[in-house]
């Protein structure tokens, strides 16, 4: 392989920039190649150099996998075609009869995916809001699922606190920490037994990408999840995950100007009249404020607030905005904002992980602070002119 270079002890902008495969050995390309082959020729019956066929590996997705695993502190990484792909490979881990414990404001299409295909397959699946979270387990819990940050009410959960509760239960504990990237936090370190990301979200950061990922450090689990990538085959092509690690690459400062520019728009939301509630991690009146001080570098890009007007202002801003464009995901260099209860989780209207109607959700991209800022207070100075 040419002399690789040792990532131990290297700070995390220097292991995202080298990490995975590095330097092409055979030509010294600086990048990972996109290797478009489905197949690998075989040294003799039986003898490979790794690869035989793209769905069972492929170096560019191995080269991803193995910088985004090592960003987590894990000894294995998987990679799939989506965020949604990644857990459900995750919750395959179960089997009819299992008990699994997701809260109650979990991303809509994980709820939608343990009550719509799962359920029916036989898993039981309960909504907890994790405030009592041992009433809520059962002999049978075989996985705790949680998001910190949530999406989109911004809970922060203590993770070390629930994987010790989870796994007195005898339970698994599994982190969606897409809202957080590895940057923020590495939830393997604080106990979780799984951690899974939508690289569509900060790890991309382009919005040009779908994809997902999950980690562990259990030998058993990763067989497992590797079996379930291979034997169900929800596999990112080569260039998605080109794309992938190349949003990695500049992951730490894409984080932290993401970061910055929330608490620029968060100053601005608390100051304004049209404006009832702010919901982020950097107030210090916030539920999650101490913990996330704690668990996470910074306190994130996603900025979720409600409106005095209710409904009608919240439909209203996002109209109104020009800078932020309307449309669902997040975490990419542009900043988009959305109405949760009729789009990103309007699958879950009417059901426990309902949201409130007069919620804005803000992805804080990385335009000029100041840009963000005069395009919010316009559309707010709107509602109460
Ligand atoms: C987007 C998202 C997912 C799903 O990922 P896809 O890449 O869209 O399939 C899962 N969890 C969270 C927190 C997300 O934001």
């Amino acid at each position: 392989m040419g002399d690789r270079l040792e990532l131990s002890g290297l700070g995390f902008e220097t292991r995202a920039i080298h990490g995975g495969s590095g330097t092409d050995p055979t030509t010294g390309a600086v990048n990972t190649p996109v290797h478009l082959s489905s197949t690998f020729r075989q040294d003799a019956v039986g003898v490979n150099r790794g690869f035989e066929y793209a769905r069972s590996g492929n170096p560019t997705r191995a080269s991803l996998e193995a910088n985004l695993a090592e960003l987590e502190g894990a000894d294995f990484g998987f990679a799939f075609a989506s965020g949604m792909a990644a857990e459900d490979a995750v919750m395959r881990l179960l089997g009819p009869g299992d008990h699994m414990v997701l809260p109650t404001d979990a991303y809509g299409g994980t709820y939608r995916l343990a009550t719509r295909v799962f359920q029916p397959a036989g898993l039981q699946v309960a909504t907890s809001d994790l405030g009592a979270l041992e009433d809520d387990l059962r002999p049978n819990t075989k996985m705790v699922w949680i998001e910190t940050p949530t999406n989109p009410l911004l809970r922060v959960i203590d993770i070390e606190a629930v994987a010790e509760i989870a796994h007195h239960h005898g339970s698994l504990l599994v982190v969606d920490s897409t809202f957080a990237t590895p940057w923020l936090q590495q939830p393997l370190r604080l106990g979780a037994d799984i951690v899974v990301h939508s690289t569509t979200k900060y790890l991309g950061g382009h919005s040009d990408v779908v994809g997902g990922f999950t980690a562990t450090n259990d030998p058993d689990l990763a067989e497992h999840l590797g079996f379930l990538q291979n034997a169900v085959g929800a596999v990112p092509g080569p260039f998605d995950c080109f794309l992938v690690q190349r949003g990695v690459k500049t992951l730490a400062v894409r984080m932290e100007r993401h970061c910055s520019n929330a608490l620029a728009v968060v100053e601005l939301l608390r100051e304004h009249r049209a404006v009832e509630t702010v919901l982020h991690p950097s107030l210090a009146d916030h539920d999650g404020h101490d913990v996330a001080s704690r668990q996470m570098r910074g306190f994130g890009g996603i900025v979720s607030f409600t409106l005095s007007g209710g409904e009608p202002a919240a439909l209203e801003v996002c109209r109104r905005t020009r800078i932020f464009t309307l449309a669902e995901s997040l975490g990419a260099v542009e900043s988009l904002i959305e109405h949760p209860s009729r789009m990103t989780h309007a699958s879950v209207t009417g059901s426990s992980n309902e949201v409130p109607s007069d919620l804005v959700r803000l992805s804080v991209g990385l335009e000029t602070a100041d840009d963000l800022v005069a395009d919010l207070r316009q559309a707010l100075d709107a509602l109460v002119s």
